[in-house]
C-alpha cells in the first residue's frame, strides 16, 4: 500500500511526486506515456521559476528571452525589453527531467501505463493500471484537462476549454533572445513564435474552436516558414480556471491542468502546476487536506479574476488594447512582470485602469 499514487507525470504530477517523496512518504508516479512524451506546448516560464526546480533541468533549457516582440495582425510591431528573463524550455525533455528528480527523491515511477479504473474503499483508493491494481491512502489526480481521476471523483463537469495548436519548425529569420506574440487574429487569445535553440515553437490559442488551422497557417506564412503546408501541428485543449472551484474530496485532490489551473489571460499553466503539486503537497504532508481548495484559491485563482477581467475587456477591444496596454513600454513591462510571477493580475488590473482614468489613452502611441 502505498501513501499516495500520483496519476500523471506532467510538471503538476512529478512536482507533486517529488514533494511527497522528499517528506518521506511512499509513492507512485504513474504515467500513460513512455517518458519522454511529446506534450504541445510553447515551453515558456521565468527563468526564476526554471532555476528553483529540482533536478538536473540544464539538458531541457532551449533559450533565454530578453524581449517580446508584440504586434497586432502581423503589423504595428513593438519590442518590449523584459525585467526578468523567461526560459524556454523543451517540454519532452523537461518533464522526463522532473520526473527522474522525483525519483530520485524516492518516488517509483511507472511510465507507459495508463490508469483505466478508478474505485475507492473506506480508507483507500485501488487504482488499476493495465493489468496491475496499486493501493494507497491518497490519490493526487495530475492527469491533465482530461483527468480521469477528476471525471471519476465528480469535481470536473462539463469542463469549458480552449484551444490550441502548436508546431516545431526550423530556419525562422527571428531574433534568439526574442519571443514574438501577435494579437488580434484568435478570438480571446494570441500567436506565438517561441526560441528554442535552432528550433521554434509556433503556435495560437484562444476561445475560438475553428478556423484555428488556417490562422496558424497565415501565422506560419508571416514568419517565413517555408513548407508550412507539409507540417502537422498538434492540437491541445486549454481548460478554463474555475475560481474557488472544489479540488479535493476526501482524500483526493487535483493539481495542475487537471485542477483546471490556466491562467485565462496569458494561457500560462506550468507556474501553476507546480504551484499546486507544492499546495498539495503540503495538504497531505500536514494532514490538512481539507483546507486545499481554499489554498489554491488563495494563492492561485483568486489572481484569476483579475485574468478572466482584463481578458473580457482585452479581447472585446483588441486593436484599442493593443495600442494602449500593450504598445506602451510601461504596460509592456507590467505584463511581462506579471507573467513571471513578480507582480499579480491584480496589479495589472489596476494600473491598466489607472492608466485609463488617467487619460494616458490620449497621448498613448
Ligand atoms: C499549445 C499549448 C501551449 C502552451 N504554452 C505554455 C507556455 O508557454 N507556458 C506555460 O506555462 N504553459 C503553457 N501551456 C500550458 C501548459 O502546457 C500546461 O498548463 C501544463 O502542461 C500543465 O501541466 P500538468 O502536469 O498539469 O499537465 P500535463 O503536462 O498535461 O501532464 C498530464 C500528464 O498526465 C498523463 N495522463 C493523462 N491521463 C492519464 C492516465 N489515464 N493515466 C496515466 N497518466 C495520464 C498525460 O500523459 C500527461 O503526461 C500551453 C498549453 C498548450 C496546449
Amino acid at each position: 500500500m502505498y501513501d499516495a499514487i500520483v496519476v500523471g507525470a506532467g510538471p503538476a504530477g512529478a512536482m507533486t511526486a517529488y514533494h511527497l517523496a522528499g517528506a518521506g512518504c511512499r509513492v507512485l508516479l504513474l504515467e500513460k506515456h513512455k517518458l519522454p512524451r511529446y506534450k504541445p506546448c510553447g515551453g515558456g516560464l521565468s527563468l526564476k521559476l526554471f532555476a528553483a526546480l529540482p533536478g538536473n533541468l540544464s539538458g531541457a533549457l532551449k533559450g533565454r528571452v530578453d524581449r517580446i516582440g508584440y504586434s497586432y495582425r502581423c503589423g504595428d510591431h513593438f519590442t518590449a525589453p523584459l525585467d526578468l528573463e523567461l526560459a524556454m524550455v523543451d517540454r519532452p525533455e523537461f518533464d522526463r527531467r522532473l520526473a527522474e528528480a522525483a525519483v530520485a527523491a524516492g518516488a517509483e515511477l511507472k511510465d507507459g501505463l495508463a490508469v483505466t479504473a478508478l474505485a475507492s474503499e473506506r480508507d483507500s483508493f485501488r487504482v488499476t493500471a493495465g493489468r496491475e491494481n496499486f493501493e494507497s491512502k491518497y490519490l493526487i489526480g495530475a492527469d491533465g484537462v482530461y483527468t480521469v481521476v477528476g471525471a471519476w471523483s465528480g469535481l470536473v463537469r462539463n469542463r469549458r476549454i480552449g484551444s490550441a495548436l502548436e508546431v516545431e519548425v526550423a530556419g525562422l529569420a527571428q531574433d534568439r533572445r526574442a519571443a514574438l506574440i501577435d494579437f488580434g487574429r484568435v478570438r480571446g487569445g494570441y500567436s506565438w513564435s517561441f526560441p528554442k535553440g535552432g528550433r521554434f515553437s509556433v503556435g495560437l490559442g484562444g476561445r475560438q474552436p475553428a478556423g484555428l488551422k488556417a490562422e496558424l497557417a497565415n501565422w506560419l506564412d508571416h514568419l517565413g516558414c517555408r513548407g508550412a503546408k507539409e507540417l502537422r501541428p498538434r492540437g491541445h485543449a486549454l481548460p478554463e480556471a474555475r475560481i474557488g472551484a472544489p479540488l479535493q474530496r476526501g482524500n483526493l485532490l487535483l493539481v495542475g491542468d487537471a485542477a483546471g489551473l490556466v491562467n485565462p489571460l496569458t494561457g500560462e499553466g506550468i507556474r501553476y502546476a507546480v504551484q499546486s503539486a507544492q499546495l498539495a503537497a503540503e495538504a497531505v504532508i500536514t494532514g490538512r487536506v481539507a483546507a486545499y481548495s481554499r489554498a489554491v484559491k488563495e494563492r492561485i485563482t483568486g489572481d484569476f479574476l483579475f485574468s478572466y477581467w482584463l481578458r473580457a475587456f482585452f479581447f472585446r477591444w483588441p486593436g484599442f488594447c493593443y495600442r494602449v496596454f500593450v504598445k506602451n513600454q510601461g504596460a509592456a513591462r507590467a505584463l511581462s512582470r506579471a507573467f513571471c510571477g513578480e507582480a499579480t493580475f491584480r496589479e495589472l488590473f489596476f494600473s491598466s485602469g489607472r492608466k485609463l482614468l488617467k487619460g494616458r489613452v490620449l497621448h498613448a502611441g
